[in-house]
């Protein structure tokens, strides 16, 4: 059997891979998994081959006799808060997220928002696989329903969960990218009604995205970090194509890392509780565990992908929770990572601490991160990483996700990729010198270890 579903739902180049036919039967796939007559909200980014996509899914629901309503194009948490407040059964979102305009992709919702866990994404692979579609009966067809004001009510769902007041009496001025995706349609506006001077960036919709590639990398926002300090803003924002991830700039004008915001994001909310959990991957920096022990909360850890996170968040009650590119998950309002969240959230810990970004982040440890591979064939990777969890079994070893070993100097994780014949060595330490010699020890000895 294939693998469809990767770590965000199913991904290629539009009309290519992410064609007609397989998004028909993604929706035949998906209509047959759900009880038939379940309601199925679909939206879409602003790619040029959204409409096509949309219109495929939603006849192949259709065909197995789900009940399917438009949002059209609306952020991914937007979708996500519409299927939860609405009474939706399932969400679908057509979205390939930060990837080039030439991607598109189809992610599926669950009915209470969040992402579709992999036990159902495998229940709906064996249906488009096994080719077992249910079709119903031409008098058991319905029409498509449409829903308006969708990403409006998002944003109305922020503003009942933060002080309104607090973050309009600083009247900032924030430089806001939103990468010419569907985060258009809703930070501007959010914003606003913050009582902030907006000045914004790529903010129309286009699905050939001329502003700059929507994954937001210091290269693609140079325009954003130069903007802020061009308009003395107090903080420059740049949120992906679907608007779930996003990066600060701050005042400065230094583009802040997704781990150091998560980390502050973190430390001050379990201050404010005086405790609590925050739960991440364990490839996140130390420095999020660092700062929120050292405001007195814990934290969790769990395997790689936001899905997982969001689940082990809502399995322990925990207060806060994402991972380290930027993806950030609000118990408070919803179990999914939220851009335009994360941002009112931000400003309201300036707003209340009276202490700019920068000041913030020079609160949070600073650790170097070094990335590397080694080259592994698919069939000795499991025995790879049991040796080297084994050799390093005397001292701190957790098997969360891969091999994580701590050392002296900092930790080491070795994950398998699931897509080709390599294995990650990423090292931590201190200093960049350290982590990088901390990562060419283990990859001699993973490179030991695969010729052996
Ligand atoms: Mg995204």
């Amino acid at each position: 059997m294939g693998k469809l579903f990767g770590t965000n739902g199913v991904r290629g180049v539009a009309n290519r891979d992410m064609n007609p036919e397989l998004a028909l039967k993604l929706g035949q796939s998906l209509g047959t998994f759900l009880p038939e007559g379940a309601r199925v909200l679909i939206a879409t980014d602003t790619r040029t081959s959204n409409e096509m996509l949309a219109s495929a899914l939603a006849a192949g629901l259709l065909s197995a006799g789900a009940r399917v309503t438009l949002a059209g194009v609306a952020t991914t948490p937007a979708l996500q808060y519409a299927v939860k407040t609405r009474g939706f059964d399932a969400g679908a979102v057509v979205t390939a997220s930060h990837n080039p305009p030439e991607f598109n992709g189809i992610k599926f919702i669950d009915g209470d928002g969040t992402e579709f866990p992999a036990t159902k994404e495998d229940a709906v692979e064996k249906v488009y696989f096994d080719n077992a579609f249910r079709q119903v009966a031409w008098s058991a067809l319905s029409g498509v329903g449409r829903l308006e004001g969708v990403n409006e009510a998002y944003v109305d769902g922020i503003l009942a969960k933060v002080d309104v007041a607090a973050i309009r009496a600083r009247k900032f001025k924030i430089v806001l990218d939103t990468s010419n995706g569907a985060g258009g349609l809703t930070a501007p506006y959010l914003l606003t009604k913050l009582g902030c001077h907006v000045v914004t960036m790529n903010a129309q919709p286009d699905g050939t995205f001329p502003g700059h590639d929507s994954e937001p990398t210091p290269d693609n926002v140079k325009d954003l970090v130069k903007s802020v300090a061009a308009f003395g803003a107090d903080l420059g924002v740049v949120q992906d194509g679907d608007a779930d991830r996003c990066v600060f700039v701050d005042e400065k004008g230094h583009y802040q890392y997704g781990d150091r915001t998560l980390a502050i994001i973190a430390g001050q909310i379990v201050r404010a509780k005086r405790g609590g959990t925050v739960v991440t991957p364990v490839s996140s920096s130390t420095a999020i565990e660092d700062y929120v022990k050292a405001n007195g909360g814990k934290v969790v850890y769990t395997r790689v992908g936001a899905p997982v996170v969001a689940r082990k968040m809502i399995e322990i009650k925990a207060d806060f929770g994402g991972e380290e590119n930027g993806g950030l998950i609000f118990p408070e309002f919803q179990y999914c990572r939220d851009a335009s969240m994360a941002l009112a959230k931000v400003l309201e810990i300036i707003a209340k601490t009276s202490k700019p970004l920068s000041a913030l982040a020079a609160e949070v440890p600073a650790y170097a991160l070094h990335k590397a591979k080694v080259t592994c064939p698919d069939a000795k990777k499991a025995a790879v990483l049991a040796a080297f969890a084994k050799a390093h079994a005397a001292g701190k070893v957790d098997t969360t996700d891969g091999v994580k070993v701590y050392t002296s100097e900092g930790w080491v994780l070795v994950r398998p990729s699931g897509t080709e014949p390599i294995v990650r060595v990423y090292a931590e330490a201190k200093t960049a010198e350290a982590a990088s010699a901390l990562a060419e020890k283990s990859l001699k000895e993973i490179q030991a270890l695969v010729n052996a």
